[in-house]
């Protein structure tokens, strides 16, 4: 096996003020390498007790511990340290990353130098956090501040794991938050492998706390417990509407992305080579489990049946194999469950469309959730397999007559996470960027994402923005203050 694979079964325990402690629960969930189906580690199956443990830890950290003492440039130095931590364990990181979820190793190492860009882009902006001087007409001084919001929930995805614990984590610690931080069940280890630097790089006990578990028992109780100031969640639109509903009764603030059936629009025009590539590289990097996969690939009809053509000509090229080789494109899916899923959906598409290529397991492994690449056309935009996240490398190509039409079907979605729109005509291009209803639009590419610049969805993709300046907004309360510079009293009564 390449890169030194270690075959025991590591046993985690919960990360709470500074501490690995075990759970109330007594119960663990066992975490899977989905290339061999075996068990790789186990990690506590925390419940809401534990869920009390971690709060009350980051309650005490933001109210009277040091954190709530720091200033803006400790907290800048402590995420930068974290971000050269990440990076002198990189290697590690992907591997277990690569490990635990099935995605190509290449991918992770990707992922993984995002994670420490990440901390050292918030840790500078911990510095950057301005209030302003509000013109009012009396004789005042009128300032706004802005201040942490105090304990942030976070609940996060399989997907891309690291990288989305850091998209919440980071922005929460440079505005001067503390959290609980409950990775997905599935892939848990690079989190919890983190934990053991949150000291040494200066994180006081209880700023940053890790709870395993399940949705319903430990994600839950984190979602309504009254001590949580602010949920970010990254996950299901199915969970996202359950969350929302549950952080009701507490009025908790609330950030979701909940993924989508993002259009990835051809026009005639568009560069034929680059845009067979791009069809492709949009909906099927990361095994097609990216929440902005172009899943929808509307093809104007002039060039449609070539584009069909090629793009399973080319479909058949991608090199499917273990997520540790270095020359996979395509790993297995995360888990038996979304192995499942996404099955379902490749028949209900054999009678809602006609199929390309794929459609079914890859047969030549022996084991894993290995899913071929598959590709259906002549998809209704009103087709299950066309509204209806996978979170696969399933594509639906969709046939359009003009630019009209395109806007049309790629806006006729319940979702609103991304869109990308391929063309050599700056106008056309411009014109659909501002008819999309979408979070982030792309021009002759898809998926580049950077920390740099704003994530997040419309419609039911979500509400909020992670990453960029804006991200940080997220975790800051706003608050007006009043300076009477008149020595008289009011002199009203
Ligand atoms: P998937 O179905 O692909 O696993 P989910 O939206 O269920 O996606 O999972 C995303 C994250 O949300 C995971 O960490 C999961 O444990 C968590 N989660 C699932 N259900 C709930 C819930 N009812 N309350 C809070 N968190 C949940
Ligand atoms: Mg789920």
């Amino acid at each position: 096996m390449p890169g030194g694979v270690k075959t025991d079964i590591r046993t985690y325990q919960l990360y709470i003020n500074g501490e690995w402690v075990p759970s109330q629960s007594n119960k663990t969930l066992a975490v899977y390498d989905p290339a061999s189906e075996e068990v790789i580690a186990q990690v506590p199956d925390a419940n809401g007790e534990d869920v009390n443990r971690a709060v009350a830890a980051a309650k005490a950290a933001f109210e009277d511990g040091p954190w709530s003492a720091t200033t803006a440039q400790e907290r800048g130095r402590v995420l930068f340290r974290l971000a050269e931590k990440i990076r002198q364990n990189a290697a590690m990181l992907a591997e277990l990353e690569s490990r635990n979820s099935g995605k190509p190793i290449v991918e992770a190492e990707f992922d993984i130098a995002d994670v420490a860009t990440c901390f050292e882009y918030y840790g500078g902006l911990a510095t950057k956090i301005l209030g302003y001087v509000n013109p009012v007409p009396d004789n005042a001084v009128s300032l706004t501040l802005k201040e942490p919001v105090g304990v942030a929930g976070q609940i996060i995805p399989w997907n891309y794991p690291l990288l989305m614990a850091a998209w919440k984590l980071a922005p929460a610690l440079a505005a001067g938050c503390t959290c609980v931080l409950k990775p997905a069940e599935q892939t848990p280890l690079t989190v919890l492998e983190m934990a053991n630097w949150l000291t040494d790089v200066g994180l006081p006990a209880g700023v940053v706390n890790f709870v395993t578990g399940l949705g319903e028992s430990c994600g839950a109780p984190l979602v309504t417990h009254p001590d949580v100031n602010k949920i970010a969640f990254t996950g299901s639109a199915a969970v996202g509407k359950v969350i929302v509903k549950q952080a009701a009764d507490t009025v908790k603030r609330v950030t979701l992305e909940l993924g989508g059936k993002s259009p990835n629009i051809f026009f005639a025009d568009a560069d034929f080579e680059a845009a067979i590539d791009g069809a492709l590289f949009g909906v099927f990097i990361n095994q097609g489990e990216v929440c902005s996969a172009g899943s929808r690939i509307l093809v104007q009809k002039s060039i449609y049946q070539n584009f069909v053509d090629a793009m399973v000509e080319k479909s058949k090229k991608i090199k499917l194999g273990a997520p540790l080789d270095r020359d996979t494109k395509m790993g297995p899916l995360v888990s038996q469950d979304q192995y499942d899923r996404v099955r379902s959906y490749q028949e209900i598409g054999k009678k809602e469309a006609k199929l390309a290529t794929g459609g079914g397991r890859a047969e030549k492994f022996a084991k894993g959730y290995y899913i071929e690449p598959t590709i259906f056309y002549d998809v209704s935009n009103s087709a299950r397999i066309a509204r209806e996240e996978i979170f696969g490398p399933v594509a639906t190509v969709i046939p359009f007559d003009d630019e009209r039409d395109a806007v049309k079907i790629a806006n006729d979605s319940p979702y609103g996470l991304a869109a990308a729109v391929w063309t050599r005509d700056i106008f056309k291009a411009f014109r659909a960027v501002k008819a999309l209803r979408a979070g982030i639009v792309w021009v002759n590419h898809m998926q580049p994402t950077y920390v740099e610049a704003p994530w997040g969805g419309y419609k039911q993709s979500g509400f909020g923005r992670e990453l960029g300046p804006g991200g940080i907004e997220e975790y800051l309360e706003t608050k007006q203050v009043h300076i009477n510079l008149n020595e008289q009293p009011i002199g009203w009564y």
